[in-house]
This record gives C-alpha cells, structure tokens and sequence, in this order.
C-alpha cells in the first residue's frame, strides 16, 4: 500500500522541531528596544506582543517592564518587529555567518 506525502511527516513537538535548529552565536544582539522607556510605560506585564508572538521564547518582560532579550534562540522569522504596536523593536540580521540555520528547510 502506498503512503501519501502527509502520512509521512512525523508529528514532532515544537521543543523537538527547535532542537535541529543550528545557531552560531554572532556574540552580540541583533535585537534591541528603541527606547527602553516606552516598553515599561506601554506595555503591562502579560501584554507585550513582542513576547506574546515569538514562537522561541526569546522575549521576557523583567520586573521593571523592559524586556529581556535572548537573542540567542532567535529563529529570525521577523515576528517580533512586526508585531511591536510602539514600533520599538530594533531588528537585524546577525552578521554574515552567524545565526539560525535550518536542518530540515
Ligand atoms: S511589544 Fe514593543 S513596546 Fe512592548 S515590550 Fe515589546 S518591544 Fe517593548
Ligand atoms: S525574529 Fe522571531 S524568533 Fe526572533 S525574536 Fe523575533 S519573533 Fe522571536
């Protein structure tokens, strides 16, 4: 009996797809606020989208508003830029050979 292409894909976690992402640490952030100030007055805890839509958990809110950044686990989707209401997302792609790259396209 033969298989169609969507029987074959096996239905792994989210933790396991993010375990065969490769990352080269370009050994500074491509990611940054605009203005730290704006994230802390604009953005309750719980509330900032920037942690809400990144699928890596790259974003934390600290006690005092301004986020934590762990850049390192950056996929380089673009969500968090985009998903900014303030526009307060400072975004780049890390240097030439650094960064995410992908096992599986
Ligand atoms: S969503 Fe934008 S303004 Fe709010 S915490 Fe994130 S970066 Fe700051
Ligand atoms: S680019 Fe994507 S993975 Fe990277 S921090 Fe932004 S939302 Fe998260």
């Amino acid at each position: 009996m033969s298989t169609t292409p969507s029987e074959t894909i096996e239905n792994a976690s989210l933790e396991d797809r993010l375990y065969t992402v490769k990352y080269q640490d370009p050994g500074e952030s491509h990611l940054d606020v605009t203005v730290p100030g704006i994230c802390a007055s604009k953005c309750k805890p719980g509330e900032a989208e920037c942690v809400t839509v990144c699928p890596a958990d790259v974003w934390r809110q600290s006690e005092d508003g301004t986020p934590v950044i762990a850049y390192e686990n950056c996929l380089e989707c673009g969500s968090c830029r985009y998903a900014c209401s303030q526009n307060n997302v400072e975004w780049s792609y890390p240097e030439r050979g650094a960064g995410v790259t992908y096992k599986k396209g």
